[in-house]
């Protein structure tokens, strides 16, 4: 027992000595020690940083609005779905004040919106647009397509021309757009035009929406119409795009109208 005591005691002595002598040592010589400057310790990732719950993404509301009511700014009008009634004229139809080879006659809220839209093709590309067809009655309907029907043919009429109530400008809601002096007016090169190139890039912006695009006519029923416009407002027209669907019938899983029911 009394060695091992022993050796404690010289240990304890020995740690007092250097205790004493460090002591001093920092005393006397305040830092000389070159400052390094030390990155920062990387912050551990293996920290459990709790993983949030996912907050539910805000699903864009569907049924917001009729797909149905002749009225409302997302109905959609196509060879399987006629306007109900048949014979529908839109509430509050105006003059749209725009350049426009034919009465620019619209929906007031659709008139507002392609102001709107005709000022930004002006002010950030230097582009014109006019107004080439807007609202048509279901009587004006009628008699174009009869005049289609008797030069054309009824299967040829149909791949551009709507029949009476199933045409989306008898709603109000759509617009034919060209450029001054027709160039191209009512032909696929109108899409190759800058204007039509700046349309189909921006029009969502403004609530419209390029309604045939370029092979979808099995879906939508017409060819190509690079210049029919067709207004949904700007809440449907920016979730569209954002999701890149590029047909109202695959937006709200309707079925597709390639041609007429009979
Ligand atoms: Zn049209």
């Amino acid at each position: 027992m009394f060695p091992a005591r022993r050796h404690r005691a010289t240990a304890v002595g020995a740690a007092v000595v250097l205790l004493v002598v460090a002591a001093c040592a920092s005393e006397r010589d305040v830092p000389e020690v070159p400052t390094v400057s030390i990155p920062p310790a990387p912050s551990p990732t293996a920290s459990p940083t709790p993983i949030p719950e996912p907050s539910p993404e805000p699903t864009f509301d569907r049924e917001a609005r009729s797909i149905d009511d002749p009225a409302s700014i997302w109905v959609v009008v196509n060879k399987l779905r006629p306007l109900d009634p048949i014979d529908f004229t839109p509430p509050d139809l105006v003059t749209a004040p725009v350049s426009a080879t034919n009465p620019a006659t619209m929906r007031a809220e659709v008139a507002d919106a392609l102001v709107a839209l005709f000022d930004a093709a002006r002010v950030e590309e230097g582009i014109e647009l006019q107004s080439q067809s807007a609202y048509r009655s279901h009587a004006t309907q009628s008699t174009i397509y009869a005049n289609g029907v008797a030069a054309n043919g009824v299967e040829y009429t149909d791949r551009f021309s709507a029949r009476p109530g199933h045409s989306e400008h008898q709603t109000g809601l759509a617009v034919d757009i060209g450029v001054p002096g027709g160039e191209c007016s009512f032909q696929a090169c109108f899409g190759e035009l800058p204007a039509g190139v700046w349309l189909a890039e921006n029009a969502h912006r403004f609530g419209f929406l390029l309604r045939y695009p370029d092979g979808a006519q099995p879906i939508v029923g017409f060819d190509y119409e690079p210049w029919h416009f067709r207004y949904i407002g700007v809440e449907l027209a920016a979730e569209m795009h954002e999701q890149g669907v590029a047909t109202l019938e695959e937006f709200f899983d309707l079925q597709p109208a390639s041609d007429y029911a009979d």
